[in-house]
């Protein structure tokens, strides 16, 4: 054989299998960025595989008042279909230009106020039938962009709303009964679980997690402590529990994690914690912090 044929074959060959091994398996999913751990937790139920999914916020990162890389910026701008959770939480997306379809959740979900300020309370995730709301608009979306999917969406939906049915079944029924009415907790994330389910929250700072404690606020979480006869105050994962340690301290009180659940840590992101296990972990701690019975 002639050398040069020789070498015309072997490119030959490489172009055939030597490429195939080497280079990646070219992402042909749409993509579908989510700014929050609720809406990536439904779009992952929901749609499986057949998406691929971006968590905007970097998991273990405090979601108040983020601003996303440039990087994650460029990822934004590939994406399909963009939820995002409003009400106030994501400054960002004020200013930004979405090229994409880019859906605000917050305006398809029943919103609270906070009592004292008036002000959009934001956490709406952690009312269940807010969810279930969620869910529903998610699922014709992403049956817009994948049509292919509508059956196995339609299914995958059915069983989400199944499990939200479920889990405020359990929480009316676990939190029905309790013998203390006031929980405290860092940030006042958890009014819409206190209104739907009857008892009083108490927050060391505001709406977020970075407002500074003040030693007015700490002085009447202490007279709060005392009033209600609380057990136990709860810290969060992506603020400082300083405040928190001391006021347990001062009272002898129990402290304990409570999560939000806007964003979710590193770790329990490796583990694929779902939604609805650390809703059950949540009401758990509520249950015991409330002494129900
Ligand atoms: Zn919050």
């Amino acid at each position: 054989m002639h050398s040069s044929i020789k070498i015309g074959l072997f490119f030959l060959f490489l172009t055939i299998f030597g490429t195939g091994c080497t280079k990646h398996q070219k992402e042909t999913r749409p993509i579908v960025s989510v700014t929050t751990f609720p809406l990536y937790d439904i779009v992952k139920h929901i749609a499986g595989d057949s998406v691929k999914i971006v968590h905007i916020l970097p998991f273990g990162v405090e979601p108040h008042e983020y601003e996303p890389t440039p990087k994650i910026v460029a990822s934004i701008e590939k994406s399909a279909l963009i939820f995002y959770s409003g009400a106030g939480l994501e400054p960002w997306t004020a200013g930004f230009h979405f090229k994409q379809r880019a859906v605000n959740m917050s305006q398809y979900v029943a919103l609270n106020h906070f009592e004292k300020t008036r002000a959009i309370d934001p956490h709406y995730w952690l009312d269940f039938q807010n969810m279930k709301k969620a869910v529903t608009l998610i699922t014709r979306e992403l049956i817009q962009i994948t049509p292919k999917y509508k059956q196995k969406y339609i299914k995958n939906e059915k069983a989400y709303l199944e499990m939200l049915e479920k889990l405020d079944e359990k929480f009316k029924i676990t939190l029905a009964h309790c013998n203390r009415d006031t929980i405290i907790v860092n940030h006042n994330a958890f009014g819409y679980l206190a209104k739907k389910y009857g008892f009083g929250v108490a927050s060391l700072s505001g709406l977020s997690p970075e407002a500074q404690p003040n030693a007015k606020n700490i002085i009447r979480l202490i007279e709060t402590i005392k009033e209600h006869n609380v057990s136990t105050v709860f810290f969060e994962d992506f603020a400082s529990d300083k405040a928190i340690k001391g006021i347990a301290n001062a009272t002898h009180t129990a402290v304990d994690v409570l999560k939000p659940l806007g964003n979710i840590t590193a770790d329990e992101a490796k583990e694929n914690l779902s939604y609805e296990a650390m809703m059950q972990i949540n009401l758990q701690k509520l249950s015991k912090a409330l002494s129900c019975h």
